[in-house]
């Protein structure tokens, strides 16, 4: 039976009225399996409205693995000596555009650990060059923490959106999960600096990372509601067995949709990724994210010599595909829920109707 006060709060987000953390914290903690398969139907059916059964297809380069930071959670944080690090060059960057071109692939992600080398004149030349080269594509960013002029010249060099997870919205949880010379206040700055350059920002956050409670999670919710990024990246947490969390249980796959499903009801046009994470936790997980309102899905482009050297945690799915197998996998996955991948920038776009365009 459905709860009548979730239902409300439902209600109340897609009138546009906003939840508190409370809210959200009542529906986590509160949901049953009809909220949760109500929550699911409505999320879904507004992603059809608006995008229609098109998913938008991003492939992603994991372009080096050093990392100067040492976020706890994650695989190739600086302290794990295990991790064979590499750093692709820029020849081998454009060659995976290449290949994801020729695949129809219309937007490069361009992702990595925070790699020193990858200095502002290096990193706008390389985003220079993809610029000039695929002017219809969309390039996205994926490099971590950057002063404010540093993402100004590379968004002048042509890059249009950029990823950058929030990680944590509450302090004392963010104080955890990372060294304290990581700092809250600067991940929070670089996301504003973003927004305010105007790229398309996506902000984001692991499901079930060690000491999260739900109030963390509604804390999420909330700060995603508030500041409304154009793209938002939800993943279960999944332990690495060389970091300090690697006897720790992966994050709930359930939970994880359901804040996703809720996330397109609060933002209607976000760009939504159905993650490597939840793929890679279970079989069909990419495949439950988009039943679940999600309507990006983002295969791998990196070249198969290093595919399994960028692991954030274990088992991660896709190592063994290489670009033209990832999207065949995907799209094939898409086709048998009865969505159609689309060879597409798929930018973000303020109005509602969007479907057919
Ligand atoms: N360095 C860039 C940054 O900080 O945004 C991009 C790379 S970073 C590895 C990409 C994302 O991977 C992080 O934002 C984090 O949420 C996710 N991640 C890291 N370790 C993970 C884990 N163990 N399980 C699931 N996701 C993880």
């Amino acid at each position: 039976m459905i709860n009548e006060k979730i239902k409300k709060l439902v209600f109340d987000v897609l009138l546009n009225k906003k939840l508190t953390v409370d809210d959200f914290e009542y529906i986590l903690t509160n949901y049953n399996e009809d909220d949760f398969e109500f929550i699911k139907s409505s999320a879904s059916k507004i992603a059809i409205a608006i995008f229609g059964k098109r998913i938008y297809f991003r492939g992603i380069i994991e372009f080096s693995n050093i990392c100067k930071n040492d976020c706890l959670y994650c695989g190739i944080r600086r302290s794990n000596s295990n991790c064979e690090r590499y750093r692709l060059t820029k020849d081998e960057i454009l060659e995976c555009c290449e290949d994801g071109y020729n695949f129809g692939y219309r937007t490069f992600v361009l992702q990595s650990g925070e790699d020193g080398y990858f200095s502002d004149e290096v990193m706008v030349d390389v985003v220079k060059t993809i610029r000039d080269k695929y002017n219809e594509c969309a390039i996205t960013l994926s490099i971590g923490e950057r002063s404010k002029e540093s993402y100004k010249k590379l968004f002048d060099a042509g890059a249009n959106r950029f990823l950058l997870r929030h990680e944590a919205a509450n302090k004392e949880l963010y104080e955890k999960i990372h060294p304290s010379f990581q700092k809250y206040e600067n991940r929070f700055r670089c996301l504003n600096d973003l927004k305010e350059i105007g790229y398309q920002v996506g902000a984001g956050m692991m499901i079930g990372v060690p000491y999260q409670t739900n109030r963390n999670i509604a804390e999420d919710l909330y700060f995603i509601q508030e500041f409304k990024p154009h793209m938002v990246g939800i993943g279960p947490f999944i332990p690495h067995k060389d970091t300090p969390y690697k006897e720790e249980k992966a994050g709930s796959i359930e939970l994880s949709l359901l804040c996703l499903s809720l996330v397109r009801l609060m933002l209607p046009n976000v760009l939504l990724p159905s993650t490597t994470a939840l793929g890679s936790l279970e079989g069909n997980g990419r495949q439950e994210g988009v039943l679940h309102g999600c309507n990006v899905v983002m295969p791998n482009l990196s070249p198969m010599s290093v595919r399994k050297k960028y692991l954030l945690y274990d088992n991660k799915a896709g190592v063994d595909l290489d670009a033209k197998a990832s999207i065949d996998t995907l799209r094939k996955q898409m086709e048998e829920i009865g969505y159609e991948v689309v060879v597409n920038r798929g930018d973000y776009k303020e109005i509602t109707k969007l479907k057919g365009d």
